[in-house]
């Protein structure tokens, strides 16, 4: 497989295994999941949404709502994007509100005032809310990596106008713009020490997502969810080891699961993604997403070469 796809493929499904495996023990103390589980390693289902074996939740099937916008705007709307026009932007937010329609198996707060805000008054941002700093807009982002993959100007636009139709917060801003420029590098291929280097001046230039040394929370207050994926990220060169002590700190482990697969998917790429884990994925979602991934990649390559 070319190397840019099969890393591309890698964070996508590597996502949805850490939202599959994480969701088991989501808001659970680590106390409590050592009790029940030992070490929480095996993709169960079950947890506080009773969910089938292999079965993702919203972090998952936003993230392909927003890929589908993408995909149905084409490159055209991509480049009205970078031109300032928003058409793309109500494209996004329409598919959020079906995929809010759908019954989704769980919808955060912010993100269905969110959406419920864009129905009531096709406003593409609330004003600025102390409220919105929780990890929704973050967790759904990568699609828009993959579509502005070395187009920084883009990336930021295009990530930014996604998370504001929900969030509107300096720190989920920051996080969504730093963890999307951190996974386009891994696409393009940087070594882990220049990632390491990277990571540590974003922390210098970002103080608040400081993690070292770590805390320890894991809660979907986005700080805390950025702290927990980059110690562990950083810390765990193996994409199993690092998996698996990010879900065992519990709390909204669904998310740091997938933002951590997602990362270190990038890194070891689909091929070397653990085969027990990818298996139990329900199939489906690993069909949408091998799709998504292949249609997302060939806009960015077939986009006018003026962008
Ligand atoms: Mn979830
Ligand atoms: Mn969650």
């Amino acid at each position: 497989m070319h190397e840019l796809h099969d890393r591309a493929l890698g964070a996508y499904l590597g996502f949805a295994i850490g939202d599959a495996l994480g969701a088991t023990v989501e808001f659970m103390r680590p106390r409590e999941i050592a009790l029940q589980y030992g070490v929480h390693r095996d993709m169960l289902g079950g947890g506080w949404l009773k969910l089938a074996r292999g079965q993702v939740t919203d972090d998952t099937t936003m993230s392909l709502a927003l890929g589908d916008a993408l995909l149905r705007g084409g490159g055209s709307a991509l480049q009205a994007l970078d031109q300032g026009k928003d058409a793309l932007v109500h494209e996004i937010a329409l598919s959020y509100v079906q995929w809010l329609k759908s019954r989704p198996v769980d919808c955060g707060n912010t993100c269905r005032r969110g959406i419920q805000r864009y129905l009531n008054e096709a406003t593409l941002a609330g004003p600025y809310n102390p409220g919105d700093a929780g990890n929704g807009a973050l967790m759904r982002n990568l699609p828009a990596a993959l579509v502005t993959l070395g187009q920084d100007t883009l990336l930021a636009s295009l990530s930014l106008a996604q998370a504001r139709l929900t969030h509107n917060h300096p720190l989920s801003d920051a996080a969504t713009l730093g963890l999307g420029r951190l996974l386009q590098r891994l696409l393009l291929g940087a070594d882990q020490a220049s990632n390491t280097h990277w990571v540590s001046q974003w922390v210098q230039e970002h103080a608040a997502f400081r993690f070292t040394p770590y805390k320890g929370r894991a809660t979907a207050y986005v700080v805390d969810t950025v702290q927990t994926v980059l110690h562990h990220f950083i810390l765990h060169q193996d994409f199993e080891t690092a998996m698996i002590t990010t879900v065992n700190q519990g709390d909204d482990a669904d998310t740091t699961g997938a933002l951590l697969g997602m990362l270190a998917g990038a890194r070891c790429g689909a091929s070397r993604l653990p085969q027990r884990w990818l298996k139990r994925l329900q199939a489906p979602t690993v069909q949408a997403i091998t799709a998504q991934t292949q249609a997302l990649l060939a806009l960015q390559t077939h986009r006018p070469a003026n962008l």
